[in-house]
């Protein structure tokens, strides 16, 4: 991982090439997922080029936020009613709200080819974690590894998996940590007891 920073980084910027879907995955998260949430374009491109950076980086959050519909959605809103949203509310701790999710099939660098993004809420910190592939076991080993032995066990872990992912990811986490799993509805249809 240090190999392919030292290679991609410029200035304290991560500089993404050619990789569309990273640069959209990095967009969406600053963007959804900023303190105040669906920020403007100029609060977008601020809060992106503080670790980021590509060509045309601000046509492309002028176009990803036009295309926002929760945005445009809330566009509308502001004009029928001429008031300010509700901002979203605002997290305490770090890293007890996170966010998984991966971007696959990328050129192959080592023989990886996929990254885990694991994004803090409250702070957007994140980890970018390299892996060879997306199975439960690999990804709860990593998650061990760069996550959990770092920041401690999160209260909330969102994944952009399907359940049944999600499911075997608790069971090998809880496993490797030797603890019991109280996994609420949303994520399973009932706790272990
Ligand atoms: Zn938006």
């Amino acid at each position: 991982m240090s190999d392919l920073i030292q290679q991609v980084y410029y200035q304290n910027h991560l500089i993404i090439s050619d990789h569309n879907k990273l640069k959209l995955k990095l967009l969406h998260y600053v963007h959804e997922f900023s303190v105040e949430g669906h920020s403007d374009c100029t609060k977008t491109l601020d809060l992106l080029t503080c670790q980021y950076y590509w060509l045309w980086i601000y046509d492309m959050i002028q176009r990803f936020i036009a295309s926002c519909h929760i945005c445009q959605q809330s566009k509308i809103f502001k004009e029928a009613y001429n008031e300010l949203l509700k901002p979203l509310s605002v997290l305490k701790w770090r890293w007890k709200n996170i966010i998984v999710d991966f971007v696959i099939e990328l050129p192959s660098f080592n023989s990886y080819t996929n990254i885990m993004i694991v994004v803090d809420c409250l702070t957007k910190m994140r980890h970018l974690i390299l892996c060879f592939n997306i199975i439960v076991s690999s990804v709860a080993q990593l998650f061990l590894i760069n996550v959990w032995k770092l920041h401690n066990l999160s209260d909330l872990i969102v994944f952009d998996k399907e359940m049944q992912f999600i499911s075997a990811f608790w069971d090998k986490l809880t496993k490797c940590l030797q603890i019991k799993a109280h996994l609420s509805t949303t994520f399973h249809s009932e706790s272990d007891d």
